[in-house]
């Protein structure tokens, strides 16, 4: 059996996604980067390449059942597994006129949020499903954040956004819930306030910082937590 373990990111071609397909790739995995963009991904794949890190491009738009169901054959086709998935791949949706506003939302930005940070996520998880459950040791790290929580109800009012993090906090422990006989360990981490094209780079967190708690999700032992909600510091309330 081939030893070398593959892990898939969405949205790897840039930000986090990209941090933490080269934080993996670092760690001896081999990086199947996800990227909707046929110019983002290669591009990402030469720069990930030029540092040495084994790795191949993945067309994926987690919007589309089409692209989702060629990416999980490609994965097939290249890896013949799957070890690791990291759902990265997130929008903040526009915020203009109101539009996360909740007495003012537009019902559109709701919708776009939810198909790509819930319904992705749901999209592709599933479609490489049967790819995990060939692994020795699989790992699904859903990047959510801490806007999320509604204990915390933290960070500006964004009433797409937010709540899309929410259900995915969700949607983390309904996958707990259904996979708790299997060896797949699910879990949702928050990177922190990171400075991205998301953030406009309105912060000193790099991107690296942001990924070290998606690599580590990624890379737990056998034991380690399953359904679970971590930042740098521990356990985020929900
Ligand atoms: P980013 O720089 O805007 O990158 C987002 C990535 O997602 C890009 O690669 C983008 O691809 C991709 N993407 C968007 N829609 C997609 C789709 N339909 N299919 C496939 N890929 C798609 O944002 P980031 O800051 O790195 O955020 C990454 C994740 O961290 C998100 O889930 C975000 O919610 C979460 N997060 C970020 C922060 C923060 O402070 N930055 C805080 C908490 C949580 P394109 O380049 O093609 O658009």
């Amino acid at each position: 059996m081939n030893t070398t373990k593959t892990a898939l990111v969405t949205g790897a071609n840039k930000g986090i996604g990209y941090a933490i397909a080269c934080g993996l790739g670092g760690r001896g995995f081999r990086v199947a980067l996800g990227a909707r963009d046929d110019a983002r991904r290669t591009e990402a794949v030469a720069r990930l390449r030029s540092e040495g890190i084994d790795v191949f491009g993945v067309a994926l738009d987690v919007t589309s059942d089409d692209s989702v169901a060629a990416a999980a054959a490609t994965v097939a086709r290249e890896a013949g597994r799957l070890d690791v998935l990291i759902n990265n791949a997130g929008v903040g949706g526009r915020t203009d006129d109101g539009a996360q506003d909740p007495t003012t939302m537009d019902l559109d930005v709701l919708q776009q949020v939810l198909d790509t940070n819930v319904f992705g996520v749901i999209r592709i998880t599933n479609a490489v499903l049967p790819l995990l459950r060939q692994s020795d040791s699989p790992r699904i790290v859903n990047v959510s954040s801490n806007m999320g929580s509604l204990a915390l109800q933290t960070g500006p009012q964004m009433a797409a956004y937010a709540p899309s993090k929410t259900m995915l906090n969700s949607i983390t422990a309904q996958y707990t819930r259904a996979l708790s006989n299997t060896s797949i360990l699910v879990n949702a981490c928050c990177p922190g306030y990171v400075a991205t094209d998301f953030t406009g780079h309105n912060s000193a967190r790099s991107p690296e910082q942001g990924a070290a708690i998606a690599v580590a999700l990624a890379t737990l032992p056998d034991d380690g937590p399953r359904g679970g909600f971590f930042d740098d510091a521990g356990t985020i309330p929900w």
